[in-house]
């Protein structure tokens, strides 16, 4: 195969792996970016903090776990040492009071069993309802009806360990409730993250929670690779237009061979629609997605928290499911994060009932900003038709919405920029 002249329009994360992966199969790669920084919905933000600093925050608060093997190989092909910038710690999903699962530095299987079997306020009827249905899951191979939901797959499993296990792993994994989220990819996620293998021998189900801004885990550090191995970046360039070309495709009237459109999919279906291309089933599933929303709440003043991420109960008038002591995670003193995931509520609401969650565990703290990204991911529905990776010859989408293993993750986008410098061959 001969060197390509390749555009990847988007540097998020999809992007970002097309465009590095590309490269190293000897393509020339010319990476165009909408925002005047790198990263997507995975990016830093700055904050004025009350004393007039600037603190580097996040568009969103992220977790990764052990099992995201791309992406943590990816991270260290371009420099970043996962163990400096992330913080690894075994699976817990304990409240403030203590509560709940919390696994042992132990190879898997035997945390998620000896989690389990330890769970804080759980009855042993609790416990065995889990086992017995996590046994069940292992015995059909990690599948199920594809039309099956989260709460249909657990309809045995007792409601504490539902409230308290089930449903916030379901919406921390694939942001979408478990009433109305697929069971077919909670069990593949449950399948890699409990049972399978984690980067560099660590458990798949590590929690790796970014101790630097969002900006330095990955995409300034791939910008710098890039630079340094003869890609083109054009940070602040919104592409407008993609036209079929004699040999290829002209991006804003550039002549390229192939084209990997790793924007979000209403992006690409705008820019695929106006370039003409015969790709109607592609836009039908690309328009078809519905979205879920992630809201992060960060605050000041909040006390030093037992773990650096707790659960939180939840409720009609408690959004948020997880607070992250930002403190503890390379940040100033007293920062918290609470995250809302696949929340319906307006900026302003959900603020005001995310402190009152605070001031209902004794914590007096000050908003800093709140951040609601309202097409934070695809809503991971039963039987979800996702687009495919190629749209017309020589033209590629990639994306964490794009067909695949993964819900809409990090994991899941960068796996997908792979996939599509693969299929431009080498
Ligand atoms: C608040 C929040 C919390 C999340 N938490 C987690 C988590 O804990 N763990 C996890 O794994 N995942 C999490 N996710 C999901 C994760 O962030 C996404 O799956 C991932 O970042 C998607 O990457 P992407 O490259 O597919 O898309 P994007 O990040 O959306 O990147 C698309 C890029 O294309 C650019 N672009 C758009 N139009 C154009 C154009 N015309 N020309 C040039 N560029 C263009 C955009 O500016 C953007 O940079 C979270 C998402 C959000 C929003």
């Amino acid at each position: 195969m001969s060197r390509l002249r390749v555009a990847v329009v988007g540097a998020g994360w999809a992007g970002l792996a097309a465009a590095v992966a590309a490269t190293q199969d000897g393509h020339a790669v010319t990476l165009l970016e909408a925002a005047r920084t790198p990263g997507g919905r995975a990016r830093a933000l700055p904050v004025t903090l009350p004393d007039g600093e600037t603190a580097l925050l996040d568009n969103g608060q992220h977790i990764l776990v052990g099992a995201y093997l791309e992406t943590l190989a990816l991270m260290e092909t371009v420099g970043v040492d996962p163990d400096a910038s992330l913080l690894r710690l075994p699976l817990v999903l304990r409240d403030a009071h203590g509560d709940g699962l919390a696994l042992p530095a132990w190879p898997a299987p035997w945390d998620a069993l000896a989690g389990i079997l330890g769970a804080r306020g759980w009855s042993w009827a609790e416990r065995w309802s889990l086992l017995r249905a996590a046994a069940g899951w292992q015995r059909a191979g990690f599948r199920c009806d594809p039309g099956l939901s989260v709460a249909g797959l657990t309809r045995d499993v007792s409601p504490r360990v539902r409230e308290s296990m089930i449903d916030p792993l379901c919406v921390a994994a694939l942001n979408t409730p478990a009433d109305r989220a697929s069971g077919e990819v909670f069990l593949r996620v449950l399948r890699d993250a409990l049972f399978g293998r984690g980067h560099r021998g660590w458990g798949g189900s590590n929690l790796l929670l970014p101790r630097q801004d969002l900006g330095s885990v990955f995409p300034h550090e791939a910008c710098a690779w890039l630079a340094a191995h003869g890609a083109g970046l054009r940070i602040g360039r919104r592409v407008q237009s993609l036209r079929p070309a004699a040999a290829g495709w002209d991006v804003d009237g550039e002549p390229f061979d192939a084209v990997v459109l790793a924007t979000p999919a209403a992006e690409a279906a705008r820019l695929v629609e106006d370039s003409g291309a015969a790709a109607a089933p592609w836009l039908a599933a690309a328009r078809s997605l519905a979205f879920e929303a992630i809201a992060t709440v960060y605050v000041i003043g909040g006390p030093k928290l037992p773990l650096p991420m707790l659960a939180l109960r939840t409720g009609p008038d408690a959004p948020a499911q997880f607070v992250f002591d930002r403190g503890q995670l390379g940040g100033p003193p007293g920062l918290l994060a609470f995250v809302a995931s696949a929340s319906a509520r307006e900026k302003e609401a959900l603020q005001a009932q995310v402190l009152a969650q605070a001031a209902a565990l004794g914590w007096s703290v000050q908003p800093l900003q709140t951040i609601v990204e309202k097409r934070a991911t695809f809503a991971c529905v039963p039987g979800l038709r996702r687009p495919p990776q190629a749209i017309a010859p020589g033209l590629w989408a990639c994306g964490d919405y794009v067909e695949g293993p993964y819900p809409a993750t990090l994991e899941g986008a960068v796996r997908s920029g792979l996939g599509a410098a693969r299929r431009l061959g080498r």
